[in-house]
């Protein structure tokens, strides 16, 4: 065995695959890959070959780092080519986060729209592998979409549990399109996702939210690609929005993983960015203390709405570690930015804008310097949420100003109207 299951507290090891979530101490656990056997082996030449390939497992942005992954045969693999997403390098977002060089990793250009993808392949993978028809999350929305297009393609059953009218039409659209059993819990996030913890507890149904060991190794594919992108040249910061921090502490536990394999030669800087109403990570960072989890959060960046984040203690271990930080936004600084990222022509979805948010904020306070090389990953697609969207350029959302309005023209069926109308500045 080259990995095994080991408790991100008391180091107590799992070999072997098996349906388990947390250690019996209760706490989360981590894929411990066997960085020996590897060593030497995995070289940034020996990733590179793959990129000529035409085999579904060299192609997947995922599995073509499989052997730091998880070692499973190429025909076991659930894959729909994800990851490949693009990096671009705005000069308009550049100059709204007052840096030289910012740039934007597209997760939202993901198969489902989504990096939940690069999580999803490999939790569907080990569903497979241990003969599970049923899989279920609890979810803001973007799980949920995922997790169904990946089980209907697998062939399996997905129950999802979405916080009622808390998640975007788009999000929703998709768990009912792919076929998911889609139950509306008359709660919030934190409600939805411990009763689906409960629920996989007592039932044969494989929980598939991040608390699932495996999805964390999915998702660490973004830092891989990442650097594989810049041809192996690390950024100085990679800024993250946080909400149940598992992106978080994928993102470090990769990087952490290249360091010690010799392919990365410094890791970058982790800036976590929460919003102001569902900040609990902020709040410990900056105390110094444990987390404790905020009551009932509120934010208008629905995917990282989350109160009591399950995988804080794994994602603060990366920031440390880093010499990162922690910083928060509101919600009027997110849908700002996420304006200038839309205009730019990137388009992303609200929560993903609070890494350029928090990295406008981070510049300022002089946090990250002018000159550093910022890379912010842009977690969700633009039509995610047009209703927020659209709300924010008609100047309709309460308590928000439409700094960056665009508003549809009301224009009368009539060729001098329109020639009129174009004329105006
Ligand atoms: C899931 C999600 C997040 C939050 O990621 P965590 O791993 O829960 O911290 C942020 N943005 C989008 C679009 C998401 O779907």
């Amino acid at each position: 065995m080259t990995w095994s299951l080991e408790c991100t507290v008391c180091r107590t090891r799992y070999p072997g695959l098996e349906v388990r979530y947390r250690c019996d101490c209760g706490e989360t656990l981590d894929v411990v890959h066997d960085l020996e056997v590897l060593r030497g082996r995995l070289t940034a030449e020996y990733f590179d070959r793959r990129l000529g390939s035409y085999l579904p497992e060299d192609r997947s942005g995922v599995w073509r780092f499989r052997e730091l992954v998880l070692p499973v045969a190429a025909g076991e693999i659930s894959t729909r080519g994800e990851g490949n997403t693009p990096v671009y390098a705005s000069t308009k977002v550049a100059e709204y986060v007052g840096a030289g060089s910012v740039l934007l990793k597209h997760e939202g250009e993901n198969p489902t729209g989504s990096f939940k993808d690069r999580g999803m392949t490999v939790g569907i993978t080990v569903a497979r592998k241990l003969g599970i028809d049923t899989v279920a999350c609890a979810s803001t929305g973007n799980t949920s979409a995922s997790m169904a297009a990946y089980a209907s393609l697998a062939g399996m059953r997905a129950v999802v549990f979405i916080p009622e009218g808390k998640i975007s039409r788009g999000k929703l659209a998709q768990a009912l399109a792919y076929g998911a059993r889609t139950l509306q819990i008359e709660g919030d996030f934190d409600a939805a996702m411990s009763l689906v913890e409960e629920v996989c507890r007592r039932e044969s149904i494989y929980l598939l939210n991040s608390i699932n060991p495996f999805r964390i190794e999915g998702q660490k594919a973004i830092g891989f690609e990442l650097l594989q992108d810049l041809r192996w040249d690390a950024p100085d910061w990679i800024v993250i929005p946080g909400g149940n921090l598992g992106n978080s502490s994928a993102i470090f536990k990769g990087l952490d993983e290249f360091m010690k394999l010799g392919v990365l030669p410094r890791l970058p800087r982790l800036a976590v960015i929460q919003a102001e109403g569902a900040n609990p990570l902020y709040t410990a960072f900056r105390e110094g203390r444990d987390l404790e989890p905020v009551a009932s959060a509120r934010t208008l960046a629905t995917a990282i709405r989350i109160g009591n984040p399950v995988s804080w203690r794994k994602s603060l271990r990366g920031i440390r570690s880093t010499g990162g930080v922690v910083e928060q936004v509101s919600d009027q600084e997110i849908l700002d930015a996420k304006a200038i990222v839309d205009r730019a022509g990137v388009g992303a979805e609200p929560a993903s804008c609070a890494s350029v948010a928090g990295a406008r904020k981070l510049v300022a306070s002089k946090v990250i310097g002018a000159d550093d090389k910022i890379c912010c990953i842009l977690t969700g697609h633009v039509l995610k949420d047009p209703d927020l969207t659209v709300a924010y350029h008609l100047g309709e959302i309460d308590g928000i100003r439409s700094t960056y309005a665009n508003a549809p023209e009301k224009c009368s069926a009539d060729l001098q109207a329109v020639l009129a109308a174009l004329r105006r500045p």
